[in-house]
């Protein structure tokens, strides 16, 4: 997070469905006309990072190839502090920084760099729509490679279907999905931009067939089916994470606003959690629970 950047490109304001782009015909741009229909404006800057390798806390290393996220989740706590943090006056899930030359320094400070594993990302999604122009993940997942450092990339986007070809490469790395909800008209309300839940669960699949190791991060945990949600998730994820719904007080009023109520008590998210450890356990999966 101590990235600094100076603006390389003047900002360009875009409707999303309006890009255009050579990768403009890529399916994974099909959702840019529903954007478009909602009148989302989407201001994309493209600009020259000074870093864009981090420590964390999490893993040894955070990578963000982008500023700002166009999945717009209802409950992410990166909108709490990036819109500050980049002093961007938009909304979050309104603006996206693209750091070009990403690859580029990932390189220099990859030949200065002690080997650990890197997160992918922590603050934006990888592969959200506009990483099927810039290909910056991709171009970064090349130079990691190259050096074998492991990787571990978390997603809500089937885009990351694109680059299992490089994950073969890896000798260690770990691909994971969050998918909160096995219901898809709660997850539209609360990620609008992310892929369907059904197609996040074929992308799952697909990948753990191809024989990398993948996760599942259910958190926070979204009204739904826990013994559905696992039961789809079974043989596809070999190890899932769980959480509640941090930083409550500044989501409950968009929980209150769709009638939702009970699902902001402490008592839901102890018994949905206690349905779905109960639901693995007879499965005999792998999970944690963080909460
Ligand atoms: S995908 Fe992640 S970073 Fe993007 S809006 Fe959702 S929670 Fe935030």
């Amino acid at each position: 997070m101590s990235n600094t950047y100076k603006i390389y490109h003047i900002s360009a304001k875009v409707k999303t469905g309006n890009l255009n782009c050579a990768s403009s015909n890529n399916r994974y741009f099909k959702n840019s006309k529903k954007i478009r229909a909602l009148g989302t404006m989407l201001h994309v800057k493209e600009i020259q990072a000074k870093s864009v390798l981090n420590t964390s806390k999490v893993f040894d290393y955070c990578l963000n190839p982008y500023t700002g996220c166009q999945i717009n989740c209802r409950y992410c706590y990166a909108r709490l502090f990036m819109k500050r943090y980049s002093g961007h006056k938009e909304a979050w899930g309104d603006f996206v920084d693209v750091k070009i030359n990403a690859p580029e320094i990932l390189q220099k400070q990859l030949n200065k760099a002690k080997r650990g594993t890197v997160w992918i990302s922590s603050v934006c999604d990888p592969y959200q729509p506009l990483e099927a122009t810039y290909e910056l993940t991709r171009r970064c997942l090349k130079k990691l490679v190259e050096k074998q450092f492991p990787v571990n990339i978390q997603t809500k986007s089937e885009l990351v279907l694109r680059d299992l070809d490089l994950f073969q490469e890896f000798n260690e790395i770990e691909v994971g999905f969050t998918i909160t909800t096995d219901d898809e008209k709660v997850a539209k309300l609360f990620e609008p931009k992310a892929s369907p839940v059904k197609d996040r669960l074929s992308a799952l699949a697909k990948i753990h067939a191809s024989g990398i190791k993948t996760f599942v991060f259910i958190g926070p945990l979204l009204p739904g089916n826990p013994e559905k949600l696992i039961e789809n998730l079974a043989e596809k994820a070999d190890m899932i994470f769980i959480d509640k719904m941090n930083y409550l007080n500044s989501i409950k009023g968009f929980y209150h606003r769709f009638g939702l109520h009970w699902e902001t008590k402490d008592k839901f998210f102890k018994e949905y959690k206690e349905r779905l450890v109960s639901e693995m356990l007879k499965r005999k999966m792998k999970f944690q629970t963080l909460f």
